[in-house]
């Protein structure tokens, strides 16, 4: 049995590097495939160095265009790689350009496409991402989804049955497995001078969040009103915005280059607070226990808002933002375990061996 994983952005680094160790353990031959969406040392080298990552077979350097442009590109790409090396499966994780690409361009082949992440659904079809997941999951024929929630968001669109496998999040058993790790590795915390328990740590990324200038605005002045000590790893759109629009940087806020997983989940861990819009480290947050305010109308990860652990705060008012950040201090959610136990990775490889034997 041998699989194609196609990955190409940050998060999907993290999710595959978990998959492809259990395929190892069972003896899944695996070909990694990078579109270049990430091409940055620190969006994409480092993941592979640190969580021993295979190193892709092959290197598309697709990316830098508009959605359509890299979209198209990829697919083109990854088809003639699938022409040459037709494998048994395609695995394709999250909700990126390079997991829609993989999915179109192996399922018009007749290649089954496993989705990693399947039935996630924020419900605003103006998100890119939301577009990329509604697809994939409607291409994909093998569906594994984190969450009960997402098993019912398919189910409602009418996928359902074997097809559909709850495996757990394997963000999680990122966590768990990198997370002991960091402790003995990573220097972040003395490097940055940083006391624990006395600063946030942010991530910015999307764009509904980095391309409207008055809505980056907002959230800086935010953080600024907020009086703590923010450390924010630059994701490249965000400085790239941040340097467009001319804006200033309040004196509070320490703005770092990405970091590598280690280095993130030991400033996670040790946070009084985390303001994000990321998915993954709204959960991070929570595999933590640290309380998280997320800067979005609207959420994937609904448990952990109904939970408690999480709180919604319009991105657009900075005095909200700074009022959320002085409550989450301390705050403590209701003991919930909806991402599984942390063997996802593991069911997967058992599911994809067992049905391409
Ligand atoms: N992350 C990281 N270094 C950073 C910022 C984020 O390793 O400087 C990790 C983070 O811990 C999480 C993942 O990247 O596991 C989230 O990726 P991102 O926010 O880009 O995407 P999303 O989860 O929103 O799809």
């Amino acid at each position: 049995m041998n699989v194609i994983t196609v990955v190409g952005a940050r998060p999907q680094f993290i999710k595959a590097a978990v998959v492809s160790r259990a395929f190892v353990a069972i003896g899944i031959d695996e070909r990694i495939v990078h579109t270049g969406q990430h091409f940055d040392a620190n969006m994409s080298d480092v993941f592979f160095e640190e969580l021993g990552i295979p190193s892709p077979t092959q290197h598309l350097g697709i990316g830098g265009g508009t959605h359509g442009q890299n979209t198209g590109r990829m697919i083109e790409s990854i088809e003639s790689v699938l022409a040459g090396d037709r494998p048994d499966v395609v695995v394709v994780y999250g909700d990126t350009d390079s997991t829609l690409a993989g999915a179109l361009a192996a399922v018009k082949m007749h290649i089954p496409v496993a989705h990693v992440e399947a039935g996630l659904r924020s419900f605003n079809r103006r998100m890119p991402e939301e577009i990329n997941r509604v697809l994939t999951d409607h291409a994909a024929e093998i569906l594994f989804a984190p969450t009960e929630a997402a098993v019912e968001h398919l189910r409602a669109e009418g996928i359902a049955g074997p097809s559909v496998k709850l495996v757990g999040d394997v963000m999680y058993d990122a966590c768990l497995f990198y997370g002991a790790k960091a402790d003995g590795v990573s220097e972040v915390l003395t490097r940055l001078g940083l006391q624990r328990g006395a600063y946030a740590l942010a991530t910015i990324h999307r764009a509904e969040n980095t391309d409207d200038r008055k809505r980056l605005e907002s959230i800086l002045d935010g953080f600024a009103a907020s009086g703590c000590t923010v450390v924010l790893p630059l994701h490249p759109r965000t400085r790239g915005r941040i340097e467009a629009f001319g804006l200033r940087v309040p004196g509070n806020l320490r703005l770092i280059d990405p970091v590598g997983y280690l280095d993130m989940v030991m400033l996670e861990k040790h946070a009084r607070l985390i303001a994000t819009d990321s998915g993954g480290v709204q959960k991070e947050a929570f595999f933590h226990r640290v309380p998280c305010i997320t800067l979005r109308d609207e959420t994937e990860w609904v448990e952990l808002v109904e939970a408690g652990w999480n709180r919604l705060v319009p991105p657009g008012d900075p005095g909200a933002i700074a009022t959320a950040m002085s409550e989450a201090s301390g705050r403590i959610g209701r003991e919930i375990s909806p991402y599984g136990s942390g063997h996802a990775a593991e069911e997967i490889a058992k599911h994809l061996g067992e049905q391409f034997p």
